[in-house]
């Protein structure tokens, strides 16, 4: 069967440029970092020149890049760090609705600690709304963190006029950039934030390394300890080969950015015209213009989002639901609620990611199953039945 991967926002393929530059710290170049030896030597200059490499793109200094287990650590790092570092200073934090997961967690197990979290809401677009930002400001909020571009709907946010909020407040800001980076330009010194997360294999680099970007001087506290890897604030031996893709696969990503945004983008608006244009009763959720470049995230109605999931998959598509199945019990996206749109049309969402190894044949394909699979599924459907019955009724 022809295999066909449209859920590049879970994860990317490996580059074979960036595969060929890791292969050889596998092997021949194998040392700790930290040993003090020819092998060792080696292997920390590799990781330097990564460091160099990742910071000179992103606007850091190389003193400000902490590697980590990839964008989920950076994330948690970056809440926990700050509530720890900040707690006699205050105990109150900010977050949008629509954060991934790994933030969404860390605040519910931070609130069991003590600390007090509000939630800020979004409009129907996925848009954080900055003027609830300014009312929910208080003396003692240590913490506001927005994502640059969500993970579902693919809306990208005003971070730099929260990252200004933030400063004129005294405030850290921080931004989960894992689906921003690579896909368009993240800068921090343009950007404004004092700490930012970001992870190699959303951007075809390899997978369980990433990094937390660290405001020189800003006070942070720690969650793994150990040795004294990362300038004594993470501790763990470095995954030398995973830093070297991860630098290999971000100068890529920003050498290639404007060409693979304009190429993912056409292959979305294509899907996008097509399935609105011949799917009746669909809707595109997030923003219109304001999106990553590969997402269409889309609610069919009168269908489950799972159906289609594994429809699809029969087909050899991959895409993925809205829902995540949490405790065995399929919960509606906790960011589709957040814009508003209904349960049961949150139910029936999926989420379209393209890459740059996809083309324009396969997304036709897929529309043409889609079609084919959703018509089936509604065909299958009592309510679909009695709404298509109303409507004809009228
Ligand atoms: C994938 C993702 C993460 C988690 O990154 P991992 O490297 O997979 O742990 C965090 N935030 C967002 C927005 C993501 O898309």
């Amino acid at each position: 069967m022809n295999r066909i991967y449209f859920d590049h926002a879970a994860t990317t393929p490996l580059d074979k440029r960036v595969f060929e530059k890791m292969t050889p710290y596998f092997t021949e170049i194998a040392g700790n970092a930290n040993s003090q030896h020819y092998f060792g030597r080696e292997a920390m200059k590799a990781v330097d020149e990564a460091r160099d490499k990742i910071a000179s793109l992103i606007g850091a200094r190389p003193s400000e890049i902490y590697f980590t287990s990839g964008g989920t650590e950076a994330d948690n790092w970056a809440l926990r760090g700050i509530a720890q570092a900040f707690k006699n200073k205050g105990r109150h934090m900010i977050i949008s609705k629509i954060e991934h997961a790994a933030m969404i967690t860390t605040a519910a197990e931070l609130e069991k600690q003590g600390f007090e979290f509000t939630y800020l809401g979004v409009d129907e677009n996925g848009v954080v709304d900055l003027e609830e930002l300014e009312r929910s400001i208080r003396p003692d909020t240590i913490f506001i963190g927005v994502m640059y571009a969500n993970n579902e709907v693919g809306t990208i946010e005003p971070v730099k006029e929260v990252a200004r909020i933030a400063k004129e407040h005294g405030i850290t800001c921080f931004s989960d950039c894992v689906q921003a980076m690579g896909a368009i330009p993240v800068n921090v010194k343009d950007l404004g934030v004092d700490l930012l997360s970001f992870s190699a294999h959303k951007f075809y680099g390899p997978k369980g390394i990433g990094a937390l970007y660290i405001r020189n001087g800003l006070p942070m506290g720690r969650i793994i300890t150990g040795g004294h890897q990362e300038r004594t604030k993470r501790g763990g031996t470095t995954n030398v080969p995973a830093v070297v893709g991860f630098a290999e696969a971000l100068s890529i990503a920003e050498k290639e950015l404007d060409e693979n945004a304009k190429y993912v983008s056409g292959l979305r608006d294509r899907f996008i015209d097509r399935v609105l244009s011949e799917i009746p009763f669909v809707k595109l959720n997030g923003h219109r213009t304001q999106r990553l470049p590969n997402n269409a995230d889309i609610s069919f109605e009168y269908i489950e989002g799972e159906s289609i999931l594994f429809s699809l998959d029969l087909e050899g598509i991959a895409v993925s639901s809205g829902s995540a199945c949490s405790s065995g019990s399929l919960e509606p996206s906790h960011v589709l609620l957040a814009m508003g749109v209904d349960e049961a049309l949150a139910h029936g969402s999926i989420r379209f990611t393209f890459g740059k190894h996809n083309t324009v044949e396969e997304v036709d394909y897929a529309v043409d199953k889609l079609k084919e699979i959703v018509a089936r599924l509604r065909a299958m459907s009592p309510l679909f039945a009695e709404i298509k019955g109303e409507v004809k009724n009228v």
